[in-house]
């Protein structure tokens, strides 16, 4: 008897990664990996697309999956942006370090406070476990723009909202 394995390995994700100075979004392939042990980005993608890198106040030593440590390299920069993916909205700090061709590793910590159902076969991702406080706190701060602006209380917030056509 045969049998035919047509699972993926590696599933990757569309997210949306938001900068806080200039709100403009990338888009970015991320990698979900339960081996790594944290958030991730490519030094080479992160200056290309511009994102504001900080620097840690202490480096950060980063372990290989098989738990040694990789001499190569101490990570000393972070990125911190919004991260947008299917309803899914939340503040992230990603450490910066060289991936090659991968341009953001979405690691254990991340799945594990997400847990998404992810379909091996097909690849996908959804956002079905999510906790409750994950991407809640935008939402509300939406409605109490929107209720602002239904009181005709803030016209710059108004303006953000609706689209520059629609304005008077
Ligand atoms: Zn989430």
């Amino acid at each position: 008897m045969r049998r035919t394995l047509r699972l993926l390995r590696e599933v990757w994700m569309r997210v949306g990664l938001e900068k806080l100075e200039s709100h403009e979004g990338v888009a970015v392939k991320a990698l979900l990996d339960s081996g790594a042990t944290g958030l991730f980005m490519d030094t080479t993608f992160a200056r290309e697309k511009g994102f504001r890198i900080e620097r840690m106040k202490k480096p950060l030593i980063v372990k290989n999956v098989d738990g040694t440590v990789n001499v190569g390299e101490a990570i000393m920069h972070q990125v911190e942006c919004n991260m947008f993916f299917k309803g899914h909205v939340e503040r992230v700090r990603i450490d910066v370090c060289n991936l090659g061709k991968t341009e953001v590793i979405l690691g254990m910590p991340w799945l594990a406070a997400h847990n998404p159902e992810i379909d091996w076969e097909k690849g996908e991702v959804k956002m079905m476990r999510c906790p409750p406080i994950c991407g809640k706190r935008k939402q509300e701060e939406k409605k109490r723009e929107v209720k602002k602006v239904e009181r005709g209380e803030d016209k710059e917030v108004l303006k953000k909202l609706v689209p520059k056509r629609f304005w008077r």
